[in-house]
């Protein structure tokens, strides 16, 4: 079963490898985007880890949910909203227990992906950080190593594509030949999720 130290074990190594490869993200928002992905999640997880200290919700769901409020409330981007969500879903889906199975983990995560679909508008095939998240969720169901393979397939296989969704989208046909940096922070996300579950 994984508890609240659990889930706080994966916020803080998310953050732990967002401050890693901030300049990395960046570099990658720097020819499809406005090159701040990195600053943006560091500023996030930095707030998200900051709050996490002072508050110590005792939940699963309480943590996630309130990751997910600081990411809104201090990412000024579009992966602001777009990963709080994930989180404040994900947290909302996994309701007030003390522990959840890797199974309700598996199916929070997918209930927190739709919704970032929803409000981004985004499917698989976009260019986005959804082309990291629907493969992981669907391997979740087979270990949280194979999440983690399938993050980072994902976020490789948006190379050749051309972005819908985003900034990236407004370059067209420029936007081909270059790694999303949303779907890299994902496969960032989900390596962490693997790592705290050791
Ligand atoms: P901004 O583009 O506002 O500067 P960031 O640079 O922090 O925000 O985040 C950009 C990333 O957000 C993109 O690489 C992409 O993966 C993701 N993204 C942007 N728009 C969408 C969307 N509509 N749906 C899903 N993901 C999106
Ligand atoms: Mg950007
Ligand atoms: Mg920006």
């Amino acid at each position: 079963m994984l508890d609240a130290d659990f889930f706080r074990r994966w916020i803080t190594a998310t953050a732990a490898l967002v401050e890693r490869d901030a300049e990395r993200l960046t570099a990658l928002d720097s020819p499809i985007g406005d090159a701040d992905h990195g600053s943006n999640l560091q500023r996030g997880f930095r707030a998200v880890t900051a709050a996490l200290e002072k508050e110590a919700p005792g939940t699963p769901g309480a943590l996630l949910v309130l990751a997910g409020r600081q990411l809104v409330s201090t990412v000024g981007g579009a992966s602001g909203p777009l990963y709080g969500t994930l989180l404040r879903r994900t947290g909302k889906a996994l309701g007030e227990a003390a522990e959840v199975s890797e199974g309700q983990l598996a199916e929070a995560l997918r209930t927190g992906v739709e919704a970032v679909m929803t409000l981004g508008g985004a499917v698989p095939g976009d260019k986005t950080m959804i082309d990291a998240l629907v493969p992981a969720v669907d391997a979740l169901g087979d270990s949280f190593a194979a999440a983690r393979a399938a993050a980072e397939q994902g976020a490789e296989a948006t190379t050749p594509m051309r972005a819908r969704k985003g900034r990236a989208s407004y370059l067209g046909e420029r936007s081909i030949g270059h790694q999303d940096p949303g779907a890299t922070s994902a496969a960032l996300l989900v390596a962490a999720l693997a790592e705290a579950h050791g």
